[in-house]
């Protein structure tokens, strides 16, 4: 199936858990937790658009330099979404540096908080917070709102949060993709007509159900219906990323729901079913677990990340444990 996202875990299943998104034909990225980032090249992180951050231990969150560092001459802005201390997290980073020279960057960074998610209430608040090189990096409150459970909401794609456990509030993310569209090139051919950039604009007219648009292609001026048939629209993919979690009930049936049918999950693995005792003390997953929420939610690729040291030598312990769950061979 065709996508516009290429997705990637940054590390090795030891190291600290984040994943790359990149997306097609923009210069564009989406970056899944900001822990050790040293391999990403600078051309990747300069292209992160969007961070969403599952909590702020330092395994999640150490890297937030390293990309700060990478985009700080950028003109386009860099969002960013955490659980609830985010916008505190941010500041505290920030005011680690001095700040004097750089009042005539463009850099604006804007921090969005998810809060308040209590027992029996659906929604929680999203807080708006702005840091910008112009007021020295330092935090402008822009105030709250009901949060309705989107980070992001683009044309293509959108992000979802969901507030789970993990001993601290933990945000899990979900990206759906709206239908995916493809284009019959052949067509355009037997019509002569060029493509180009119109085809992007073209592709959100459809998916806005925009049908009084008219595009320029090279030196034609094409109406929407005339190019209508030239779209093949498929079911867009869903991945989700779901880091450190605790073991309670709610918890996991929150999970399974969130991730059903995601064609992608990437999920911690922390321990093995043996260690439970371990996972429970620590708030943390166990393979067999991560398996068996993947099955649960019909997912189509499980991928497990995040493997606590203690297992360096038998990786394939966790991967098997994961694996024989998820496939339901128990
Ligand atoms: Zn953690
Ligand atoms: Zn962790």
């Amino acid at each position: 199936m065709k996508s516009y996202f290429r997705h990637r875990p940054v590390n090795e299943s030891f190291e600290d858990p984040c994943l790359f998104v990149a997306i097609a034909r923009q210069k564009r990225a989406l970056l899944f937790d900001a822990g050790d980032l040293h391999r990403l090249a600078q051309t990747e992180l300069y292209k992160v658009s969007d961070l969403f951050v599952t909590h702020m231990h330092i395994d999640h969150f150490i890297g937030f330099d390293t990309l700060l560092r990478a985009i700080l001459r950028r003109p386009a802005p860099l969002r960013i979404y955490g659980p609830q201390g985010i916008i505190e997290a941010i500041n505290g980073k920030l005011r680690g540096y001095t700040w004097n020279l750089i009042r005539s960057y463009p850099l604006k960074m804007e921090v969005f908080e998810i809060t308040a998610f209590k027992k029996n209430m659906t929604n929680g608040q999203i807080r708006h917070c702005s840091f910008h090189a112009e007021n020295g990096l330092k935090p402008v409150d822009r105030g709250c709102n009901d949060f309705d459970g989107y980070v992001l909401k683009e044309p293509f794609f959108s992000v979802k949060a969901l507030n789970i456990s993990h001993g601290i509030p933990v945000l899990a993310y979900r990206i759906d993709e709206e239908v995916h569209i493809n284009i019959d090139k052949a067509k355009l051919v037997e019509r002569d007509i060029e493509t180009g950039p119109w085809l992007s604009e073209f592709k959100e007219a459809i998916l806005k159900n925009d049908r009084e648009r008219t595009f320029r292609a090279g030196n034609k001026i094409v109406s929407f219906e005339e190019v209508e048939d030239i779209a093949m629209l498929t079911e867009g993919q869903r991945i989700s990323y779901v880091m450190d979690v605790s073991l309670e009930r709610e918890n996991i049936e929150s999970i399974v729901d969130f991730v059903k049918g995601s064609d992608y999950l990437y999920i911690e693995a922390f321990f093995l079913e043996k260690d439970m005792e371990l996972a429970g003390e620590r708030n943390h997953l166990t393979a067999r677990l991560a398996g068996e929420i993947a099955r649960r939610a019909g997912v189509k690729n499980l991928i497990p990340l995040h493997f606590s040291l203690r297992y360096k030598e038998q990786p394939e312990l966790i991967i098997e444990e994961a694996m024989k769950a998820f496939s339901g061979k128990d």
